[in-house]
């Protein structure tokens, strides 16, 4: 009883509190890197699989329901798309990985963007990487983790779709998926980007460290 006041008097006390994004519009899609726009403002890059809710989520994040296109085929999204937040900050969206059906000269041509990106870009301080919380992280998610690690990216691991898995499953997958992550991954998010479970906690904690400068 008393844990559900808490939680209550917590969603209330939010409630009241002025939203932590205020402004958010669509800026530009890179597709080279010699057209990122200039780096003067702290970016929080989103990546993921195909399908696995990145437009979802970035939509959630920033409160409009359709700044970022939800695709019903995966691999839509095929540049850097910048989405310029508060005036202050750039939310990067990332070209979804792991299409099969994408040409292998497509392929090439965005793991070049994103390499460059990740590795190069100065102003970046950190990657939403965007997981099934129903599937088991695969060689392309873990890689790409991995790969976050080895270039000193921090990661902020997220599990979307818990709508789809009850409540008493949800640390079952939680001690399926942890394990596999690579050293050093903090505890996941657990969110919906359908019903916006979790999505608030996840904005919150990118910000205070964005302004901790973490
Ligand atoms: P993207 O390819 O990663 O950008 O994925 P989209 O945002 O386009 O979403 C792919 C599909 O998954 C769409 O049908 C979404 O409605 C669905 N989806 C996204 N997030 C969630 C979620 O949290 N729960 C459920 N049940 N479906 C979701």
């Amino acid at each position: 009883m008393a844990k559900k006041g808490a939680t209550r008097d917590r969603a209330l006390a939010r409630a009241n509190e002025p939203p932590l994004i205020k402004r958010a519009e669509f800026v530009t899609s890179v597709f080279d890197p010699a057209h990122l726009p200039e780096a003067t403002l702290a970016e929080v890059a989103f990546a993921g699989r195909s399908n696995v809710g990145k437009s979802s989520l970035l939509n959630r994040l920033l409160g409009r329901h359709n700044l970022v296109k939800v695709s019903s085929r995966p691999g839509f999204t095929q540049g850097l798309n910048f989405f310029l937040v508060n005036d202050s900050i750039y939310f990067v969206d990332m070209p979804g990985y792991g299409f099969a059906k994408a040409p292998k000269s497509v392929i090439k041509k965005w793991q070049r963007l994103a390499e460059h990106y990740l590795e190069q870009r100065q102003t970046l301080k950190g990657v939403v990487c965007i997981l099934d919380i129903r599937r088991r992280p695969d060689r392309l998610d873990l890689g790409m983790l991995e790969y976050l690690r080895a270039i000193g990216r921090k990661a902020w691991v997220v599990l979307n779709k818990a709508d789809k898995v009850s409540q008493p499953k949800i640390k079952a997958r939680l001690n399926e998926i942890c394990p596999l992550l690579p050293d050093g991954c903090r505890q996941p998010f657990i969110i919906s980007a359908r019903t916006g479970k979790g999505v608030q906690g996840l904005l919150e904690t990118i910000m205070n460290e964005l302004d901790a400068g973490d």
